[in-house]
């Protein structure tokens, strides 16, 4: 992304927020056969080696794609959503996904390749996900101070409506909003908050085999959540639906959804207590 604070919807930056934490969700990251964290930091490294010794002609940055496609299995949870060959590692140790066409990366010399993507380098340059527009401002800035490593930072980002019941949810607790600056350094809140987050990967009410850990956040509805019918399960829509469905919840009866509901009670109070 290239725009200055002001552009950037509600005026937090999610992309790149340090030198170790960034998203690629957009970009396709998490649209892969297996978005185990090993797979994909293999597959980035893997990407940025070949990067480095490709000249940044036209003709080599294609056939660098090609090659990376020839690679890597082309099988897709989400088969129209584009996955994006360029995507890689950045900054001095390779320590978080960026792209390797934008103009400041290593040896771009200040030339931004990113025409050379699937939607064109205008899109590259200034889409940003549904979480940026929706989610408010003060619920960026914690997620931001909160979390502590890229693979799970992507991952739930894109999960605005699972995110801000969940804040919302400790707030109705607190009686009060969430104030940044009373969380910023609150380390047992911020783990608190790591430990929801990374339920996007140790979720264990789902149906199996689950392939869609990463989430389709258009608003296309090419690709709908499975939803919940709790009715014939035999209770109401409970507060936490939307963090149920952002989990992929699939529940065989009663006692299997009480569990999952009281899960994220437990998680939700467990965040709230922290801040008594
Ligand atoms: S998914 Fe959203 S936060 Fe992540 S890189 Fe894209 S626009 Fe930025
Ligand atoms: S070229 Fe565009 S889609 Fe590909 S990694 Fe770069 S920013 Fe993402």
């Amino acid at each position: 992304m290239d725009l200055d604070e002001t552009q950037i919807p509600g005026g937090v930056y999610l992309c790149q927020i340090s030198d170790s934490i960034s998203c690629g969700a957009c970009c396709g990251l998490y649209n892969v056969a297996d978005p185990s964290h090993e797979n994909l930091s293999a597959l980035l490294e893997n990407r940025t080696d070949l990067f480095d010794q490709t000249p940044r002609d036209f003709d080599s940055l294609s056939a660098f794609a090609l090659t990376i496609e020839n690679q890597e299995n082309q099988e897709r949870p989400y088969p129209e959503f584009h996955h994006c060959p360029y995507l890689g590692l950045v900054g001095n140790n390779r320590n978080r996904p960026g792209c390797l066409l934008h103009p400041l990366g290593k040896n771009n010399k200040n030339t931004d390749h990113r025409g050379l993507s699937h939607w064109g380098g205008f899109a590259c340059a200034s889409y940003f996900c549904p979480t940026c527009h929706e989610l408010p401002a003060r619920y960026k800035k914690i997620l931001r101070a909160c979390v502590d490593n890229w693979y799970i930072f992507g991952l739930a980002l894109t999960e605005n409506r699972c995110l801000g019941t969940y804040f919302g949810m400790i707030e109705k607790l607190l009686g009060h909003e969430l104030v940044f600056e009373e969380v910023q350094n609150n380390t047992v809140f911020q783990e608190s908050v790591n430990r929801f987050l990374n339920l996007k990967t140790t979720w264990p009410y789902r149906k199996k085999p689950f392939n869609r850990m990463g989430n389709y956040f258009f608003k296309d509805d090419l690709y709908p959540r499975e939803t919940i019918d709790y009715e014939q399960l035999g209770c109401t829509i409970p507060p936490c639906d939307p963090i149920l469905q952002s989990l992929g919840t699939w529940c065989r009866d009663m006692t299997e959804l009480n569990h999952a509901i009281q899960n994220i009670d437990d998680m939700i109070h467990d965040a709230a207590n922290t801040l008594d």
